[in-house]
This record gives structure tokens, C-alpha cells and sequence, in this order.
């Protein structure tokens, strides 16, 4: 498997999988069709499938255009986005196996940032969309706090610890400056902070990240913090700390870092 990050609109990613068998290929979350389709002749692939983690315009804005150019690609998306995801025409839930030439993914349901959400997990790789990002987890559009808790702590984070971790957003430094906010004392954040702004001074990507990564350094995979819980002590004194209660907080207070 070869995967592709292409940077779409101002801050997306969008990801070619490519089966290097058959030479064919998926689309997860075309933001665009332009730098999709350039990408796509440039590597020579035969384009089978859109992947789509959400219906939000900012991952489905190229799905019409690559139907259009290929009216046989098969456009998977979670069954409750019927009517939302343009060109849907497969109905997919937790635990349905899609195929890319020889290469097979694996549905993960992650209701939270919508209430359609889904992952993608490939091989030793995982395509959250808008619902884990590096540092950071997508608002809760939809959903609710308990919901995007368990999406993902309980089933992304379930997955193997060297897992990559692909996500919708470069939204790396921003997120990790506000989990620097909530946890100063973490030195591993410290130290990937000092990763990220290297990269981005050099115009780099900071996808893929790892779900070991993210669980040292994700204040939303961070729940159980003795730093993190300390502030919400300070922030809710009358409330009792639960994971859940705690993840409810630290996303209210990113919403308006
Ligand atoms: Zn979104
Ligand atoms: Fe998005």
C-alpha cells in the first residue's frame, strides 16, 4: 500500500491509497477535484473509489467532478449521510470491509464531529477524517461529547499503537499550542511541538502522525491526565471527574481558544 497526502483549500488533506498490485486506487475525503486529478494522472492510477469520512463540503467538494470524469467509482460513505454525501452509492456501518485492488479496509463508526462519521483503517493506517486530528479532535457538530469520547478513545484508539494516523486538517501546531495550555508539563508534548514547528518552517506535512503519538500528546486521548484533571478540578470544583465530564470540558474550552 502507498498513500498519498494531496493539500486541498486552505488547510485539508486529501489521501490516495494505492493498491501497488493492481495500480488502483481510493480517494479519501477529495476536498476538490483540481489537485486530486493532477495527483491522480501524475501517479499513473486506475481511481476505483471515494472514501468519504463525513459529508461536509470540505471533504466532498471534488466527489461530483471525479463521478463525472468516472461514472463507475464506487462513493462509499456511512449509511445515515444518504442524501448528504453526492454520489453515494454505497451504504456502509461499523464493521463493513471495503476493497481497493488487493488491499482491504475496515469501517470504524465514529459518531461525534457528525453523526455519520466513519475511519478508514488500511493495513497499519488509519483515515479519521474531521474526528481525530493531530493534537486534537473535530468540534462536536453533531454529536455529543459522550459519543466523540468513545469514538475516540474506545475504538480509534483502540487500534495498535504504531497505527498511523492520517487526518482531514493541518491543524497540528494550533492544536498542540492549546494541549500545551492544558498540559505544560508533558514532555513529550514539548518535544513534539518542537517536531511540528520544524516541520512547518520547512513547509513539510505534519500527517501521518501515530496513535502512540497521540496518545502521549492528544489532550482528547488525555482524559485521564493528572494535569488535565487537576484543571478541571480547578475549572468544575462541584463536578464529578470522569473521563467523559473532562473531555466535555477541555472541548468547550478549544472551542474558544
Ligand atoms: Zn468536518
Ligand atoms: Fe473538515
Amino acid at each position: 500500500m502507498q498513500v498519498v497526502p494531496i493539500p486541498c483549500l486552505s488547510d485539508n488533506y486529501s489521501y490516495l491509497i494505492i493498491c501497488e498490485k493492481t495500480r488502483q486506487a481510493g480517494v479519501v475525503d477529495p476536498s476538490e477535484f483540481t489537485p486530486v486529478w493532477e495527483e491522480i494522472q501524475q501517479q499513473g492510477i486506475e481511481l476505483i473509489a471515494i472514501l468519504n469520512t463525513h459529508h461536509h463540503w470540505d471533504h466532498v467538494g471534488g466527489n461530483e467532478k471525479l463521478i463525472q470524469k468516472l461514472p463507475n467509482l464506487k462513493v462509499y460513505g456511512h449509511h445515515s449521510d444518504r442524501g448528504r454525501i453526492p454520489g453515494q452509492n454505497v451504504f456502509l456501518d461499523e464493521g463493513h470491509v471495503v476493497t481497493v485492488g488487493s488491499l482491504e479496509g475496515h469501517i470504524t463508526y465514529n459518531p461525534g464531529h457528525t453523526t455519520g462519521a466513519v475511519s478508514y483503517y488500511f493495513e497499519d493506517s488509519v483515515f479519521t477524517g474531521d474526528t481525530m486530528f493531530a493534537g486534537g479532535c473535530g468540534r462536536l457538530f453533531e454529536g455529543t461529547a459522550g459519543q466523540m469520547y468513545r469514538s475516540l478513545n474506545e475504538k480509534i484508539g483502540a487500534y495498535p499503537a504504531t497505527t498511523k494516523v492520517y487526518f482531514g486538517h493541518e491543524y497540528t501546531e494550533s492544536n498542540l499550542r492549546f494541549a500545551l495550555s492544558v498540559e505544560p508539563g508533558n514532555p513529550q508534548l514539548q518535544e513534539k511541538m518542537a517536531q511540528v514547528q520544524a516541520i512547518r518552517r520547512n513547509g513539510g506535512y505534519t500527517t501521518p502522525s501515530t496513535l502512540a503519538s497521540e496518545k502521549q500528546t492528544n489532550p482528547f486521548l488525555r482524559c485521564d491526565s493528572s494535569e488535565i484533571q487537576a484543571l478541571f478540578k480547578k475549572r468544575k470544583p462541584q463536578k464529578e471527574i470522569t473521563p467523559v465530564a473532562v473531555f466535555k470540558e477541555i472541548r468547550l474550552m478549544k472551542d474558544s481558544f
